[in-house]
């Protein structure tokens, strides 16, 4: 990750989400029990814009233990706060080794949020999920006035619901 983002970004890791999001006031004597629900929760990395520190976005690594039911209520709630918050959250599922493209393209919204579809070495054109900045996949529509209509979707759908049109 440190070949990847170079100069552009500071990596913090393991930080507790409490010292990135906080609870609104308003809550008022619920505070605490908001507080509670992020007090013992981290982040596998922020990172965060060298010169303000202002956090660019989240990134889970997601192992096996994100498969099960406690976990994906977990992973849901999660993803609300950065949402809610306005900050990205990119998931990348874990394993013992990363090729540099890989992280690559995992990251590339980070950097640029305007370049969304961009091109690799085979000339396939790559459409990054706006919100989780993973590579999308292409589905049909099955049914609706669009029905039979080819479009981007997330693969983390239905979690994420982000969609793209294809112009054509
Ligand atoms: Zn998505």
């Amino acid at each position: 990750m440190r070949q990847c983002v170079g100069n552009k970004a500071v990596i913090c890791p393991k930080v507790g989400l409490k010292d990135i999001f906080f609870i609104d006031k308003g809550v008022g004597k619920d505070y605490m029990k908001y507080f509670g629900k992020i007090a013992q929760k981290h982040v596998d990395f922020l990172l965060c814009d060298p010169d303000s520190m202002e956090p660019l976005c989240g990134i889970e690594l997601d192992d096996i233990s994100h498969t099960n039911k406690k976990a994906y209520k977990r992973d849901i709630f999660v993803e609300k706060v950065y949402n809610d918050a306005n900050l990205e959250l990119i998931r990348i599922s874990s394993k013992s080794g990363y090729t540099l493209s890989e992280v690559e393209t995992a990251l590339t919204g980070v950097f640029d949020k305007s370049k969304k579809i961009f091109t690799i070495q085979n000339n396939t054109e790559i459409v990054l999920c706006p919100k989780c900045s993973m590579p999308m996949v292409i589905r049909k529509a099955s049914k609706g006035q669009n029905a039979g209509k080819e479009f981007y979707g997330c693969p983390n759908f239905p979690k994420c619901k982000e969609i793209i049109n294809i112009d054509c």
